[in-house]
């Protein structure tokens, strides 16, 4: 299956992809989005995402779409959530209606079956999803008491980044490398990582697992 992942750096592609691959029970085939790669980061990731669809969607032969993004000091994703008016406050519910209306607006291609999609949110970022099980506080659950009380993402941030790559300012390499072995770790228990990120991550790998199912269903050999 190849599958694209867009989100918002190389080095949280390479772990991703790792979390992918555990959750499809495969190794998934890289699809590369480097026209786009310059360009990441909030807003961009969502601004980027209608073209990024339609590329996938016309001009490759990709199967899927993978989407990440940093919750950071928005809100947590919750049953409250309206999807038919999505809060622009809630970032997953924002870039699920991206990907929703840019593919009802797709036309019909020969051959081309719907492009599959699952989005996560990494609350507050995805070095807490790196610290998994190695430091108890690295839980969406603990992440929203600190948020309600006036805690600061960005320094919760920079907390997190020190202690998975030693320095609140890691150069690619470092962040790449220390990405793909927490992401190993955290794979061999993904199930622990759903638990302590049931809205970020929960749902995103429950898409994810359907896939291989869908893609059966469509006639595409996964
Ligand atoms: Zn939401």
């Amino acid at each position: 299956m190849k599958v694209a992942i867009f989100c918002e750096s190389a080095a949280d592609e390479a772990g991703i992809r790792i979390l992918v691959d555990a959750l499809l029970g495969m190794p998934s085939e890289p699809f590369e989005l480097d026209k786009f790669r310059a360009r990441r980061g909030w807003p961009s990731v969502p601004n980027s995402l209608p073209a990024v669809v339609r590329h996938l969607y016309y001009q490759t032969e990709a199967d899927a779409l993978v989407t990440v993004a940093d919750a950071r000091g928005s809100p947590l994703h919750s049953a409250k959530c309206d999807p038919r008016q999505a809060d622009p406050k809630c970032r997953l519910c924002y870039m699920r209606q991206i990907i929703t209306s840019t593919s009802q607006r797709l036309g019909p291609v020969p051959n081309r079956r719907p492009l599959l999609t699952a989005i996560a949110l990494a609350v507050p970022a995805i070095e807490a999803w790196w610290a998994c099980g190695c430091n108890p506080h690295a839980t969406e659950a603990a992440w929203e008491r600190d948020r309600a009380t006036g805690a600061s993402a960005p320094v919760h941030i920079r907390k997190l980044k020190q202690a998975v790559y030693g320095t609140d300012r890691p150069q690619l390499a470092l962040e790449t490398s220390r990405a793909v072995e927490e992401a190993r770790r955290v794979a061999a228990q993904i199930g622990e990582l759903e638990r302590h990120f049931p809205a970020g991550f929960g749902a995103f790998a429950q898409d994810v697992r359907t896939w291989a199912e869908r893609s059966k269903e469509a006639g595409t050999p996964a």
